[in-house]
């Protein structure tokens, strides 16, 4: 008999207390159809675990994660946060603690939903422990300091290990799609920074004679993105870069609601992850697309049923696939972000109906 999952729900904030459930739902419904076993394990983070534990990433929680086999995450309203010790952003630890060094950030065009083209299909993997970001680059301090009140510095962190494992997973990726990837950097100004990264990629690319590699600056990328994205498949980039470009694609293809991810690492444990914040703006009005994090979490099942060797797994994720575009034809059940005259729960009652 196939292996039982254990997988975590941990909803975030604000709009992540709507779109989670409804992920969870799905993906309930699909494991039912393809007798998919799966544990659940609610687990508190947030600001709601603030007030109830005194910590929004309590100690309790982190230790659960250790026994899971991977996770949802919702969106994480941190500035919101009190500023108090125990009031912390948990992804830059997770992330790190579970050593989830590439996010996975797929870029998808459905018809009539706004899309800018009808044929983009492309994924960014961003590197996620390292770069510019000073709340992980760094064990102990702030990878930010100012020195005097004229002048701050920012330091930002390269290694060959990190440019190297999160270029491999990017060539991974690139074997089971189309066999291309594109580089993007800035090693003509950041010479020793991207220039490490791009010598990871380049040593790699011997390595997978069979994938087309491309080698584009970052500013040029960031055009190219707009005007012709249906000519890239797998792009990786370093961790600011692959924050931005991925924003920038989902604008391309009905905005961020149509942003999912997944942050994978050593083959351990994984972390479905929706692109987006978590929209306070929106929040509690019941209007949130939950597509993106329907879809990180069907990445999270399809990358489960691969490594864990479960093809129901794989099959649960192709259906919940397959209902979730089925779903996006229908203007009365789509959110209004994407030319829908629906809401969160019509489009969920919509791809329920759609997996049946
Ligand atoms: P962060 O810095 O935490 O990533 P952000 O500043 O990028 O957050 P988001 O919370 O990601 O901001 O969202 C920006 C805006 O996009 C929101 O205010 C909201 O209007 C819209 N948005 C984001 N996610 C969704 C969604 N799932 N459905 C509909 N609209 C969304």
């Amino acid at each position: 008999m196939a292996k039982k999952l254990r997988v975590g729900i941990l909803e975030g904030d604000d709009i992540g207390h709507e779109i989670v459930p409804v992920a969870v739902e799905v993906a309930k419904a699909a494991a039912l159809l393809y007798g998919v076993e799966i544990e659940w394990v609610p687990l508190p983070i947030g600001r709601r675990a603030l007030d109830t534990r005194g910590h929004t990433l309590p100690p309790e929680t982190l230790e659960s994660l250790h026994t899971l086999d991977g996770w949802i995450l919702g969106p994480i309203g941190h500035r919101a946060y009190p500023k108090q010790p125990n009031a912390i952003n948990p992804h830059p630890i997770l992330r790190k603690q579970f050593n989830l060094f590439a996010n996975v950030r797929p870029t998808r065009s459905y018809p009539d939903i706004g899309c800018i083209r009808d044929d983009i299909d492309l994924v960014i993997v961003r590197e996620n422990n390292e770069g510019f970001q000073p709340d992980r680059n760094m064990l102990v301090g702030s990878g930010e300091f100012r020195p005097s009140d004229e002048i701050t510095l920012s330091v930002r962190v390269i290694t060959r290990t990190g440019s190297r494992r999160v270029a491999q997973a990017a060539f991974e990726l690139a074997r089971q799609r189309r066999n291309h990837l594109t580089y993007v950097h800035k090693d003509t100004v950041f010479k020793l920074g991207c220039g490490m990264f791009v010598e990871e990629c380049k040593k790699l690319a011997s390595e997978y004679p069979d994938v087309l590699v491309d080698d584009v600056i970052v500013d040029t990328f960031a055009m190219r993105l707009v005007r012709d994205p249906q000519n890239f498949d797998v792009v990786v980039t370093t961790n600011m870069f692959g924050d931005i470009l991925s924003d920038e694609a989902a604008g391309l293809v009905g905005g961020l609601g149509m942003a999912p991810g997944l942050c994978i690492g050593d083959g351990d444990v994984v972390m479905a992850q929706a692109t987006h914040g978590s929209a306070p703006d929106i929040a509690g009005k019941g209007i949130a697309n939950p597509y993106s994090m329907i879809e990180s979490t069907r990445m999270l099942f399809d990358w489960l049923g691969h490594s864990r060797k479960i093809p129901e797994a794989v099959a649960m994720a192709k259906a919940m696939s397959d209902a979730t575009t089925l779903a996006l034809l229908d203007p009365n059940a789509r959110t209004g972000d994407i030319n829908g005259r629906g809401n969160t729960a019509s489009m969920t009652k919509a791809v329920l109906q759609a997996l049946k």
